[in-house]
C-alpha cells in the first residue's frame, strides 16, 4: 500500500483500486487518508462518496472500514477524498506542536509524557514542578523567530523497509515522525499558548491557531 500522504501531504483526492476486501474492511493500493498515529488524529475521508467510518493499521497497511453494503470487490477502481480543511489544520497544529516540543526540550530539557493533535488545538504534557506558563515568553520568542524565518521543512525515510520517517530543519533539529508535515514554517503560522494542569507535577501546554 503506497502512502501518498507522505510523498504529497497536499493531495486531497486520489484515483486508485481496491487491493483486498474483508467484510466491511477495505485495503486500497494507494491512500491519501492518514490513520491515527503519533498523536495526530485520523483524516475524515470518503471512498466513492461513502464515509470511512474507522481505520486501523496492521503492520504497514491501513484498513478502512466502510458502511454495510459498500459493494466493493478486489480490483475495483475507486475515488478517495479527504476533508482538506481539517487535514490542513491538523498538519499545521501538528508542526506547531513539533516546534514547541523541540524548543522546550532543547532549551529547558523537560520530559514529554504525552501529546495529542486535534483539529482545534494541540496539547503536550511535560513533567514540571512549577507553572509552565513562566516559560511561555522564551518559548514564543524562539517559536516566532523560526516562523518569521520561513524555514524549509524537509521530510524523508530514515529506514524505508520499516517505514520510519523523519522531518528536518537544517541547523535546528531532525526528529523521527510518521505524521504529515507542511513544507515551511511560515505555513504553520503564529500560535497562542495556554497552560493547564493535567496531573500532579504534570504541566500541559495547549497550542491554538488564531
Ligand atoms: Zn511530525
Amino acid at each position: 500500500m503506497k502512502k501518498v500522504f507522505w510523498e504529497d501531504p497536499y493531495q486531497c483526492s486520489l484515483a486508485t483500486r481496491v487491493a483486498d476486501v474483508a467484510g466491511n474492511q477495505v485495503l486500497l493500493e494507494e491512500t491519501i487518508a492518514y490513520s491515527f498515529s503519533g498523536g495526530q488524529e485520523s483524516d475524515k475521508a470518503t471512498v466513492n462518496g461513502m464515509p470511512v467510518l474507522d481505520s486501523k493499521m496492521e503492520g504497514h497497511r491501513i484498513y478502512y472500514t466502510l458502511p454495510d453494503g459498500h459493494g466493493l470487490s478486489k480490483g475495483d477502481p475507486v475515488a478517495m477524498e479527504i476533508d482538506w480543511p481539517r487535514r490542513y489544520r491538523l498538519m499545521r497544529l501538528h508542526f506547531a506542536a513539533e516546534l514547541v516540543l523541540e524548543i522546550v526540550t532543547q532549551t529547558f530539557h523537560l520530559e514529554k509524557v504525552g501529546a495529542h493533535i486535534s483539529e482545534s488545538k494541540a496539547r503536550i504534557d511535560f513533567i514540571y514542578g512549577e507553572h509552565i506558563s513562566s516559560l511561555f515568553e522564551e518559548i514564543l520568542a524562539q517559536y516566532n523567530k523560526i516562523i518569521e524565518e520561513d524555514r524549509l521543512i524537509q521530510t524523508g525515510f530514515s529506514d524505508e523497509a520499516n517505514q520510519r520517517r523523519f522531518w528536518k530543519i537544517d541547523g535546528f533539529a531532525q526528529v523521527p515522525c510518521g505524521g504529515t508535515h507542511v513544507k515551511s514554517t511560515k505555513e504553520v503560522g503564529f500560535v497562542t499558548l495556554k497552560r493547564s494542569r493535567s496531573g500532579k507535577g504534570i504541566e500541559r501546554i495547549e497550542i491554538s491557531l488564531p
